[in-house]
């Protein structure tokens, strides 16, 4: 089959061919039909995560059709379509794992970063960890959903009593979360690098109050905002626009450093966290509201041997919405 693959930290990925994975007892064998891309990849591709799997095939929000399932898989069957997350295993034994909190896990498994992905014309995953998708969604539309759905729902779980909710860094997930804050009757401020046209756009046309730049105040305090881009000067800008007793949440696995700041940014019961991963419950609840209000996510096809022209274009902040890889028919 053919793959775009890690080489080393900061090259380009490299187009490859590898034998079918193995099918594992519990596991499923996919026909990609649909991969995302996803910030995390760029992490993972530039050498900001330690310890990828060597060589390993990126990707995180894949949709495929099952062609293989090994004995012992229950609930799927061949020809099935699924969604393969980032979550990939955890180890179902450490006090996280026992507590509901298996984002946490001390011994995890995340697709395309400690196992192979969906940059690929075939990926296998354990079924345990995969997930039915809604009819609504083609294959394309659906990748997104993945990770900026999954970690996006999980990251607005935090914020959805505010009124008020910023986002900052206005790519994949931040497009999502905005159709679900506007249908939960949040009032949303879209934050974007400066003169960002297109990404304002996009925020306003979702039903956005208002869209300027990270560094601009909003026209009255934020009571939630969160955090999409990697950037940590953004953590004091969103600081200040907080109301009191307001939270922050930072959605993203890796951050530039957070400068320091006065203590009266957080003063007044402002809270800041970060969110991590996603449990497999998320994406159940997430998977049966997306389509009921209904998320539309806006998505740019790439073919899978352009990944590397994808990516590039991410990492310049040239994308709008979410960014999909296809394999060729
Ligand atoms: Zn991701
Ligand atoms: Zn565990």
């Amino acid at each position: 089959m053919m793959a775009m693959a890690f080489d080393r930290a900061g090259a380009p990925l490299q187009r490859v061919e590898r034998a079918l994975p193995t099918l594992r007892p519990g596991h499923i064998l996919v026909r990609v039909s649909a991969c995302g891309i996803c910030r995390t990849d760029l992490h993972v591709i530039d050498g900001e995560l330690p310890h990828p799997k060597p060589h390993v095939i990126p990707g995180h929000e894949i949709i495929g059709r099952i062609v293989a399932v090994s004995a012992g898989v229950r609930g799927f069957k061949t020809g099935d379509r699924v969604g393969v997350p980032w979550l990939g295993a955890t180890c179902g034994r450490c006090e996280f794992c026992r507590s509901g909190q298996e984002n946490l896990c001390n011994r995890p498994h995340f697709t395309g970063y400690t196992l192979d992905g969906g940059y690929a014309e075939y990926a296998s995953a354990d079924a345990d960890y995969a997930f039915a998708i809604p009819p609504q969604y083609s294959d394309a539309e659906a990748a997104p959903l993945m990770c900026a759905g999954l970690i996006g729902y999980r990251a607005w779980k935090q914020v959805n009593e505010a009124r008020r909710l910023g986002i900052y860094g206005f790519g994949a997930a931040a497009h999502i979360v905005a159709q679900l804050a506007v249908y939960h009757d949040q009032e949303v401020y879209a934050f974007t690098r400066a003169g960002d046209a297109p990404a304002q756009r996009l925020a306003r046309q979702l039903g956005a109050r208002w869209a300027g730049a990270s560094e601009e105040k909003p026209p009255k305090p934020l009571d939630g905002a969160i955090i999409f881009a990697p950037v940590g000067p953004l953590v004091p800008l969103a600081l200040a626009a907080l109301a009191k007793g307001g939270t922050l949440v930072l959605g993203g696995i890796h951050m530039t450093e957070i400068p320091a700041m006065p203590y009266e940014l957080l003063w007044g019961e402002r809270v800041i966290r970060s969110v991590a991963n996603l449990t497999r419950q998320d994406a159940k609840e997430f998977l049966k509201i997306a389509p009921r209000v209904p998320i539309r996510p806006q998505v740019a096809m790439f073919d899978l041997a352009d990944a590397n022209a994808a990516l590039d274009r991410l990492r310049a902040g040239e994308l709008t919405g979410a960014a999909v890889l296809v394999p060729q028919a």
